[in-house]
């Protein structure tokens, strides 16, 4: 394999890349691991000299980071990567912030430290360089959520844990969606061309989908922890998956508004308990994109 076939197409970084059949798979410790048809590498070619193309590539980074962590299997193409780098580029200040308020938790029991590390980290919370996370952090440290202990060794002080508590407790963190659905692969395009669009890109809010697939088919602690700071769940009922209704239930017992979904043709079997619901009725992901993208529009209020 010639060498530059060894560097990530999205970051340029050292990374082991496989082929299989018109795709290669990448594992790059920036940009996680993901799929590119081959054709489409020259489209984001990160020694290309276009400014405005090499500005989106740190937010694509973050797209498939964020998305190889959740074991999403992502297959970027030439249409695809320009989308899901704009559907990461407008976050906020205070929800890359909150990022990384739930990262340290992630990776911390209370009064223990986290260490960062510049290189790899920040796609995980939306920032383009490691400058950005440490203003991100620097910003956190103001706000007396966290202590730098030692370069970019941090802990989160009682404050930052009470904040993510709060969160949980009240209304959750403002524009979580939890996306509650079946990960049958005719439902890949719903996800990726619907859903995650419309709640990322034209919403500006946070989509989170947990792979059950990968935690034994079984409602797992993972999920039911995502729940409970979800600000609101989307269900889509196709194809009347048990789980999508347990976690629609759980999310409407805390009090989180549920935006129920479901295609045209599967609309018939919604389950006779929920079918009073107001649910939005879809074609193709195109259509569910643009109906969900109103609905949440007129419906969640938007937090920060
Ligand atoms: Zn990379």
């Amino acid at each position: 394999m010639p060498d530059n076939e060894q560097r990530c197409a999205i970051c340029g970084r050292d990374a082991h890349a496989t082929s299989i059949g018109d795709r290669d798979l990448v594992q790059c410790a920036r940009c996680g691991n993901f799929e590119i048809v081959r054709s489409a590498k020259a489209a984001f070619d990160p020694f290309r000299s276009d400014a405005d193309h090499a500005e989106l590539l740190p937010y694509l980074s973050a797209y498939t980071r964020q998305a190889s962590e959740r074991h999403q299997n992502v297959v970027l193409d030439t249409r695809n990567w320009k989308h899901f780098a704009l559907a990461h580029k407008e976050t906020s200040l205070s929800r890359k912030a909150t990022k990384v308020l739930e990262l340290i938790a992630a990776r911390s029991k209370p009064g223990s430290p986290v260490r960062f590390d510049p290189k790899i980290d920040p796609p995980l919370v939306d920032a383009a360089s490691p400058s950005e996370l440490a203003f991100l952090l620097e910003h956190l440290g103001e706000l007396g959520y966290l202590r730098q202990n030692e370069g970019w060794v941090y802990t989160l002080k009682a404050k930052g844990w009470e904040k993510l508590e709060a969160a949980t407790t009240k209304g959750g963190i403002p524009g979580k969606c939890f996306v509650a659905m079946s990960f049958h692969n005719s439902l890949k395009g719903a996800y990726e061309n619907g859903i995650y669009l419309a709640v990322k890109e034209d919403c500006n809010m946070e989509p989170v989908r947990i792979d059950r697939v990968h935690h034994n088919e079984k409602i797992c602690d993972k999920i039911i922890a995502e729940i409970r700071t979800c600000q609101f769940l989307v269900a889509d009922c196709t194809p009347q998956r048990a789980g999508v209704y347990f976690e629609a239930g759980f999310a409407m017992g805390l009090g989180r508004q549920v935006i129920w979904t479901c295609r045209d043709d599967d609309f018939k079997n919604v389950h006779f308990d929920t079918r009073q619901y107001n649910h939005i009725v879809w074609q193709s992901p195109e259509d569910l994109r643009a109906k969900l993208t109103d609905r949440i529009r007129a419906t969640i209020p938007r937090g920060d």
